[in-house]
């Protein structure tokens, strides 16, 4: 066996996005020596792309805002499957998490009297995301680093060491969760990784582990995820014994670039439509007044002109249907381009240049302007840009206690931010994951530090067989390539496009029974593929190397989202059946979780649970003609009536 350096740590954090940052900050202000590893370099996790805001209601912006309509906005778009308690506290806790930011040294754009400014975004009733420009997520990771390097120098001041409470791994990549038990039992015991740019394998052993590694769009052929999105920590999760709950549900956000192909799915943010901008058909007409659902009608303006109106007064307008929730602007926008009313790119078009002026849009929107200019010489400020869906982000998740973020079954097992489940329900709003991150991301940190202390008598031992065994499922693609084990090596290039069509073109926005099923076979088909991948060189910076290691968690990932949408059979949020079209509330209380199983069909093993009942006096912030959209009568009359 190769040698596998070792450290021991209270904490260790996998993932340096918004959520393991926070989360690493306030373990260590609680006294635990933690570790950060990323996949990346620092600083260059997903969370930087975020463009458009953070959802909280400080009410600078309309003083009507208050957490009980963030709440109420949060569980209408999520279609009431949110696990409540997480949007409870998410709602609540927002606002101080955003005013620490700005004490730690953001730079928010301001409002004319100077307080935080908040822009408008879908779904939300007022206008609620603190934001930098477009570029939002940029400043929250450079804000939490410069934090981090703060507690770094107070280090260096009290030990001489800078990294003795606090140390970053970079460029390393974590393929197991080591427990002191076996897949059934146990508690966490530290993680197996190795140096991307050596390939040398090490353990962090720690009693508390933090999965923060973000969500899983590399799956699919058309997405706005970065390269790091490949379900690492979901997979981790579930091959030590956690389960993944709701996995269905992943979004398309309606508006990812369309053309040129090279630069398919790249993002646009909603800040486009949140600020003024709208959607067209071919044949120039405003379509989404088309496609206002049932449940949305009295919310949404149902002209042009109430629907211009709002932008000024919103208190004596309805909003624009562009900014219904993404999952209902995705299907319009796929519904128009299949009735032949697209864009020359099999798009639509989003119009910002006769709504602002060029000046305006250039600095309310700078990076959108330059993408557009620079990949695809559209100039936004006297053109439209072309757009269509694109996969964006995983609602389903670890199961995780909505308080602690403990995931569920794995003691010393956390997760936060888009690698956990439940918060956002169905269908998540914009600007509420970079809340959700540093919300649940500092919850996770504090109770992973509680957690460790608690346990600094009798710390989980961390199994040399389990190292051993991590070790050879890593070093198997060169020995696969070298023997030639039953057939040729497959290659893993190959493989990652397959299964990213196959998700795409069967499992993707609009999913039909037979489709699922062929996604199924397709899978179990690469995963016996997947293991004869074969590769070369050696383990320096080795590139299809790491594809072959990813490929693993790429394909229990995906398994779960098609056995996950094939078993849920109603449309809801991010989940869209053509056989089964309507909302069905005999789902509204049923939780999908997704364990390991070894078993003929594949890996995966569904389980249904029932969610815990509403509380009474969060379920009185609705209308009880409202609540009769989705909860079915023994909810209702059992919620109401206690
Ligand atoms: P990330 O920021 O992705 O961090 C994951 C970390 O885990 C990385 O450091 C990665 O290297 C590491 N990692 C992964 N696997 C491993 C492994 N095996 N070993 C070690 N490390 C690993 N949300 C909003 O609320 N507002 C917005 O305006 C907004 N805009 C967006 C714009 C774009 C273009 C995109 C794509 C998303 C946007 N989102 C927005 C969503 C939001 O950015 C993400 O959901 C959020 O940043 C996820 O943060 P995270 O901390 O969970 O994960």
């Amino acid at each position: 066996m190769p040698v596998v350096d070792r450290q021991e740590w209270d904490v260790v954090v996998v993932g340096a996005g918004g959520a393991g940052l926070r989360a690493a900050i306030e373990a260590r202000e609680r006294g635990a020596r933690t570790a950060v590893i990323c996949k990346s370099l620092f600083g260059k996790a997903h969370t930087v792309m975020a463009e458009g805001g953070i959802a909280a209601a400080m009410a600078n912006a309309n003083e009507h805002d208050t957490w009980q309509t963030h709440f109420r906005d949060t569980m209408r778009g999520g279609k009431f499957l949110n696990q409540w308690r997480m949007a409870e506290l998410h709602a609540r806790e927002a606002p101080q998490r955003v005013w620490e930011l700005e004490t730690w040294g953001a730079l928010f754009d301001r409002t004319k009297d100077g307080r935080i400014s908040q822009r408008n975004f879908g779904g939300h009733e007022y206008p609620r995301l603190a934001h930098v420009g477009d570029r939002t997520g940029l400043e929250l990771i450079r804000t939490l680093q410069q934090r981090i390097v703060a507690l770094q120098q107070q280090d260096f001041a009290d030990t001489g060491d800078h990294e003795w409470g606090l140390k970053v791994f970079q460029e390393c990549t974590v393929t197991r969760v080591l427990k002191d038990g076996g897949p059934d039992g146990g508690r966490v015991s530290g993680v197996f990784a190795y140096d991307r740019e050596t390939g040398r394998f090490f353990v962090l052993q720690a009693p508390a582990v933090v999965l923060a590694t973000g969500g899983i769009g590399k799956s699919f052929k058309v997405t706005s995820n970065s390269w790091e999105y490949t379900g690492d920590g979901h997979a981790l999760a579930l091959l030590a014994g956690a389960p993944l709950l709701n996995m269905e549900f992943v979004q398309f956000h309606p508006t990812g670039m369309v053309w040129p192909p090279s630069v398919k799915g790249i993002l646009v943010t909603e800040s486009v439509r949140g600020d003024g901008g709208v959607l067209r058909n071919a044949a120039g007409e405003r379509f989404m007044f088309d496609y206002v659902p049932d449940v949305f009608k009295d919310k949404y303006a149902e002209s042009e002109r109430e629907a211009d109106g709002w932008y000024d007064d919103p208190d004596h307008h309805r909003r624009p249907p562009e900014l219904l929730p993404r999952d209902e602007v995705a299907r319009a926008i796929n519904a128009e381009v299949k009735a032949g009313r697209g864009s020359p790119h099999g798009g639509v078009f989003l119009d910002v240049s006769t709504r602002m002026p060029a000046e305006v849009i250039r600095r309310r929107l700078p990076s959108m302007y330059h993408q557009f200019k620079e990949l695809a010489d559209v100039d936004i400020t006297a053109e439209p840009m072309e757009v269509g869906p694109t996969c964006h982000y995983v609602m389903g998740g670890i199961a995780v206690d909505s308080d602690t973020a403990a995931a569920r079954g794995v003691p010393g097992l956390y997760a936060a931010g888009e690698v956990a489940g439940g918060m956002h329900g169905s269908n998540r709003l914009g600007g509420n994951s970079l809340s959700d991150l540093l919300v649940f991301g500092r919850r996770a940190g504090r109770h992973a530090a509680e957690y460790a202390r608690a346990l600094a008598q009798e710390r989980p031992r961390v199994n040399g067989a389990q190292v051993e065994l991590a070790s050879a499922e890593a070093l198997r693609p060169f020995s696969a390539a070298a023997e030639g084990e039953a057939g040729p090596p497959e290659n893993p290039y190959t493989l990652h496009q397959e299964l990213q069509q196959t998700m795409n073109d069967l499992v993707g926005i609009i999913r039909r029974e037979g489709e699922m099923e062929q996604a199924l076979h397709k899978l179990a088909e690469l995963r016996l593929r997947a293991g004869r991948i074969g590769v070369e060189g050696h383990r320096q910076f080795n590139p299809g190397w790491h594809l072959a290691l990813d490929l693993r968690n790429m394909l229990l990932v995906s398994e779960c989202v098609a056995r996950a949408a094939l078993e849920r059979t109603e449309s809801r949020g991010g989940h869209t059946r053509e056989d089964y079209p309507g909302m069905d509330r005999s789902w509204r209380n049923v939780n999908l979780l997704c364990a390991l199983a070894e078993h003929p069909q594949g890996r995966i093993r569904l389980t249904r649970e029932t969610t815990a009942p509403l509380r009474p006096d969060l379920l009185a912030l609705f209308e009880k003609e409202e609540l009769a959209k989705y909860l079915t009568d023994e909810e209702l009359e059992g919620g109401l009536s206690a």
